[in-house]
C-alpha cells in the first residue's frame, strides 16, 4: 500500500508487522484458509495482513470486523432478552474451520474501558453467553488444533488510556513504538530476531521439563504460594507446532514460558502486583488466599465486586488454569506501562491464570481427553483470566518429586545458570 493513510507513525512498520504475522507469527501455508477477527479501527493493518496472507497462497480469507458503536447500540438499545444470547452459529462456523485447517488471526486493539460505563449485569450476562456460544471454537484453539497469532494494533482509544496525559497523535505514536519493539519488529531481520527469541524461550522450556517439578513455591511481599503442578505436565512456550502440524507462534510479542497446574494443589496467599482489567474494570490490590486447590478468601481494594463475581463463575473459577514465568527485565516490563490489555501485560510479569488450563501443557497429547486431564489435575472452566503475580521482589523454587530445592527465579529474574542473554 503506498497512499497516505494519516497514520502518526512510518506505515511502513505495518507492512514488516504483516510479513511477521503471515511467515513467522502464522507460518500460513499455501492453499490454507485464514479467519481474522479485527477492529474496524485496525484496518490498516488488516488490508496489509490479506494481502500478504494471498501473495504467500492463501486459499479464502475472511475478515470479521468490529466496531465500538455497534457494540454499544446493544447496551444503549437492546432488549432485556438479549444479553443472555450470543451468535452460536458463527462460533459454530468457526470452530467448523478450525477442524478443517483454517487458521485464526487476531488483531488486538480494543479499548479496554469500552464497557466501563455500561450496566455491570448486563455485561457479565454477555460475557457469559459470548463466553457459552465461543466454546466451540475457543477449544479449537486451546486445543492448538490448527496455528493461530495474535498482533497488536495501536488503536486511539486503548493508546489514550495507557498514555493518558498525551494527546490522541502522541499517544498512538507512542503505543505504536511501543507495540513495534516489543514485537522486536525493529531491527534490519525481524524474523531472524525473532527466531533467536524463541530459541531462548525453548531452552528455558527444556531446562523446566528436565526437571519436571511436583511444585513452584513463591515468595514476595504480601505471597507465599505454592502451586502444585499437574501430573505428567510440560512446559510451554514460542513457537510450537499445531495438531495440522505446522509450527506457530500464537502470540507477538511473548516473553512467557507457562504450564498446567494441579486444580486441587496450590495452597498459600498471594498478591498481585498489577492491577487486573476485566471487562472494563480496574480491579486492584487483588489478595487471595488458597486452600487445596480452590481460593477460600479472596479481596480487592478497587473493583472488589467484579472480582468476586468472576470467582463465581463457575466451577472451576476459583482454582488455576496456568502458571507462566515471565522475567521482570522483560521489554514490556521495563517500559513500565500499564497496557490494560492482557497480551501486553502478561508479558511483563510473572502471572497465574484463573480457569480453564492449556491441555496441550502435557508431554503426552491427552488434549482430546477431557477424563484424562482432569485425572491429571487439569482443570476446566468457561474462563480465562490472567492477571500478574511478578515483580523485581519475587523469588520461585522449583521442589522436585524427591524434595530437592532447585531456585528458578531470584528478585524476579531467572537464576544465573539458566539465564540466557
Ligand atoms: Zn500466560
Ligand atoms: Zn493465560
Amino acid at each position: 500500500m503506498t497512499e497516505d493513510e494519516g497514520l502518526p507513525f512510518d506505515p511502513k512498520m505495518l507492512d514488516r508487522m504483516a510479513n511477521v504475522c503471515i511467515k513467522f507469527g502464522l507460518n500460513l501455508q499455501h492453499g490454507q484458509d485464514l479467519i481474522i477477527t479485527s477492529t474496524v479501527e485496525s484496518l490498516p493493518l488488516v488490508r496489509r495482513i490479506v494481502e500478504e496472507a494471498y501473495r504467500a497462497g492463501a486459499g479464502v480469507v475472511t475478515t470479521l470486523l468490529s466496531d465500538e458503536e455497534i457494540s454499544l447500540a446493544k447496551y444503549r438499545y437492546g432488549n432485556e432478552e438479549s444479553f443472555d444470547r450470543a451468535p452460536e452459529w458463527i462460533f459454530k462456523g468457526m470452530a467448523e474451520a478450525f477442524g478443517n485447517n483454517t487458521a485464526r488471526l487476531a488483531i488486538s486493539a480494543d479499548n479496554p474501558m469500552l464497557l466501563s460505563e455500561q450496566d455491570p449485569e448486563k455485561v457479565s450476562r454477555l460475557g457469559k453467553a459470548m463466553s457459552i456460544a465461543s466454546k466451540p471454537a475457543m477449544e479449537r484453539i486451546t486445543n492448538f488444533e490448527t496455528n493461530w497469532n495474535i498482533v497488536s494494533y495501536p488503536g486511539s482509544k486503548w493508546a489514550k488510556q495507557v498514555f493518558p496525559k498525551l494527546s490522541e497523535e502522541e499517544a498512538i505514536r507512542k503505543l505504536a513504538e511501543v507495540i513495534f519493539s516489543a514485537s522486536r519488529i525493529n531491527g534490519s531481520d525481524p524474523i531472524s530476531d525473532l527466531r533467536a527469541h524463541h530459541e531462548n524461550l525453548k531452552k528455558r522450556q527444556e531446562w523446566l521439563n528436565g526437571y519436571s517439578f511436583s511444585s513452584l513455591h513463591y515468595t514476595g511481599p504480601g505471597t507465599d504460594l505454592t502451586i502444585g503442578l499437574a501430573d505428567g505436565h510440560a512446559w510451554k512456550g514460542g513457537a510450537s507446532m499445531a495438531k495440522n502440524g505446522i509450527i506457530c507462534s500464537p502470540n507477538i510479542p511473548t516473553e512467557e514460558v507457562f504450564t498446567t497446574p494441579h486444580a486441587n494443589r496450590v495452597d498459600g496467599f498471594v498478591k498481585a502486583t498489577k492491577p487486573l482489567v476485566h471487562r472494563g474494570t480496574i480491579i486492584e490490590g487483588i489478595e487471595v488466599c488458597f486452600e487445596k486447590g480452590k481460593i477460600v478468601k479472596a479481596s480487592a481494594s478497587k473493583g472488589e465486586e467484579v472480582f468476586l463475581q468472576l470467582l463465581d463463575t463457575d466451577n472451576g473459577s476459583r482454582r488455576l488454569g496456568e502458571v507462566a514465568l515471565v522475567p521482570h527485565s522483560s521489554p514490556i516490563s521495563q517500559s513500565g506501562v500499564l497496557f490494560y490489555n492482557t497480551l501486553y501485560d502478561e508479558n511483563a510479569a510473572c502471572h497465574i491464570a484463573l480457569g480453564q488450563c492449556y491441555s496441550k501443557c502435557f508431554i503426552e497429547d491427552i488434549s482430546s481427553n477431557p477424563k484424562a486431564i482432569e485425572n491429571s489435575g487439569g482443570n476446566s472452566s468457561m474462563i480465562h483470566v490472567d492477571w500478574m503475580i511478578g515483580s523485581e521482589e519475587l523469588d520461585i523454587d522449583g521442589i522436585t518429586r524427591e524434595g530437592e530445592i532447585v531456585p528458578i527465579f531470584r528478585k524476579g529474574e531467572w537464576v544465573e545458570d539458566i539465564s540466557i542473554p
